[in-house]
């Protein structure tokens, strides 16, 4: 069986405590290879490298900017090689995997160039008698929490611009999806200064905590649950380190009478079963305007019907597993409790049996009509392929049902009517708000969430200055005054 270690200073590195967790291949139910169970020495052992390789890195932007490049080319030419292992470690579609990972050089290669030239600013104080310059200084080591859902592009959302600010980065994959990160790691050493990328594996409680209780840890990009979010918001008080929190979902897809069916349509598959709904943006409640809601529905539940199960290593499925046993379980117990509490099942809801995989984690697209805001497949996120479908009346109805939610990451209106898109986008309290398209992300548009979504944001212009703090430079330009004149 395969094992995956820490990488640490550029080389793999076994666990301290000679301990290894199994990571279960979702499709066959069994387990394919073994992770390192992390430990506060792991911990303190990758933070004191990442400190050792801030300084070097931290001097010189032309290198950082010639070395992100070279990253850049790596993965456009060495992508494939990291595929299996994400398809095996959390199940997702090879199709979707293949496209991630496709993209993942340019990631890297919109950050470069802005490392060598991070710049100062004259300011403009009002009082007379000094000039002040500012400048941007990075953190030190930043600690870079991922899940499990899409590791490799996540982690480049975060690394690629702490690393063109200087900072070195101590990467914590999720302990059911690390695989990919340690290849990802091993990959980049080739061309990044050992220590300038590590990767602590194991328990989010475990070694995640104990990274996050290290003072030298200067700050944390966060992207998990928002159960996880609070944890380590609240390690991160104690040591005073700024937490940026990418949470969870329940966006909306609001659907217009006057919209393009059949792009309305292909949003709200791409929003909630492309990706099994494990993604952060799932459009997981449909609020479908009532006069169109009986063709909308009956388009999705043989959409549902018609999506062809399979291997998640073979290009042409449609459905893939679940990411690992304990979500799988999550998800079954989620569309129970909807059951129960009323919502009507048109699609799905139950576990799927495709041939050759008896132990795969596959659940059935699943679609529930006559859903209540008081239901918990309405306010809490599945995280799975499950859609939870209301109707409105009118446009205040829509925008109440949109924004009824303690979420707010992404949302989406399907309109044909540009005037109705201008009066119902800007109502909807969300951090991504998409008219007529969905689930796109971009290095030059900021990404994040509001309210139990999140705090702070990826991406976007700013998001070099995120990872730096800023200094600034008084020259007094008169004799300094006698603070007591006679
Ligand atoms: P999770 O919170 O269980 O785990 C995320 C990471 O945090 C893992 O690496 C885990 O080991 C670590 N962790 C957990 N507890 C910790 C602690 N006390 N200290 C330090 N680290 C700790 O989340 P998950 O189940 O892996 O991911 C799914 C969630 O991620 C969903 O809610 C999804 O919506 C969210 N997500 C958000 C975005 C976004 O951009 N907003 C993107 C993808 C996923």
């Amino acid at each position: 069986m395969q094992r995956f270690g820490h990488v640490i200073g550029g080389r793999a590195t076994e666990p301290a405590s000679g301990r290894w967790l199994p990571s279960e291949d979702p499709a066959h139910g069994t387990p394919w290879a073994e992770v390192a169970q992390g430990c506060a020495a792991d911990a303190a052992a990758a933070v004191a490298d990442a400190a050792r390789a801030f300084p070097g890195w931290a001097a010189d932007g032309p290198a950082r900017m010639r070395a992100l490049h070279a990253l850049a080319d790596l993965l456009d030419a060495e992508w494939p090689t990291l595929v299996e292992a994400e398809v095996r470690d959390n199940g997702k579609r090879i199709a979707e995997v293949r496209g991630q990972f496709a993209g993942l050089g340019a990631w890297y290669r919109h950050f470069a160039d802005a490392a060598a030239s991070l710049g100062q600013t004259r300011l403009s104080p009002v009082m007379a008698g000094v000039e002040v310059e500012a400048d941007w200084l990075p953190f030190g080591v930043i600690a870079a929490i991922t899940p499990w859902n899409s590791p490799l592009m996540i982690l480049a959302w975060k690394l690629a611009p702490a690393l063109a600010a200087g900072n070195t980065v101590v990467v914590k994959p999720s302990e059911l999806a690390s695989a990919s990160t340690v290849l990802f790691a091993l990959l980049a050493a080739r061309v990044l200064p050992a220590g300038v990328i590590n990767v602590l594996c194991g328990l989010g409680a475990e070694a995640g905590a104990a990274l996050v209780d290290d003072p030298r840890v200067r700050k944390v990009t966060f992207t998990g649950s928002d159960t996880g979010g609070r944890m380590v918001a609240a390690a991160a008080g104690r040591t005073l380190a700024p937490v940026v929190r990418e949470l969870g979902g329940k966006s909306a897809q609001v659907v217009c009478a006057e919209c393009d069916r059949k792009a309305a349509l292909n949003g709200i598959a791409a929003g909630i079963f492309a990706s099994n709904g494990q993604s952060c943006v799932a459009g997981s409640r449909l609020i479908v305007e009532e006069s169109i809601a009986e063709d909308i529905i009956g388009a999705l539940v043989a959409l549902a019907h018609r999506l062809r199960p399979g291997d998640p290593m073979d290009p042409a499925t449609q459905v893939a597993p679940l990411a690992n046993r304990p979500h799988f379980d999550k998800v079954v117990a989620m569309i129970e409790t909807a059951r129960r509490e009323g919502a009507h099942l048109i699609a799905g809801g139950r576990r799927l049996d495709v041939p050759g995989m008896p132990a795969g984690l596959f659940v059935a697209p699943t679609i529930f009509t006559n859903v209540t805001p008081a239901m918990e497949i309405w306010r809490e996120e599945v995280f799975g392929p499950v859609l939870a479908v209301t109707t409105f009346r009118d446009e205040e109805d829509a925008v109440a049902l949109a924004n009824d939610t303690t979420y707010g990451l992404a949302s989406a209106v399907w309109t044909g009517d540009s005037d109705r898109a201008s009066r119902v986008a800007p109502r909807i309290m969300a951090g991504t708000v998409y008219v007529n398209h969905y689930r796109s992300v971009d290095p030059g548009v900021p990404l994040g969430g509001i309210g139990r979504s999140g705090f702070g944001r990826e991406l976007g212009p700013e998001a070099l200055h995120d990872f730096l703090q800023q200094r600034v430079i008084w020259r007094g330009t008169t004799p300094f005054p006698d603070p007591f004149p006679d």
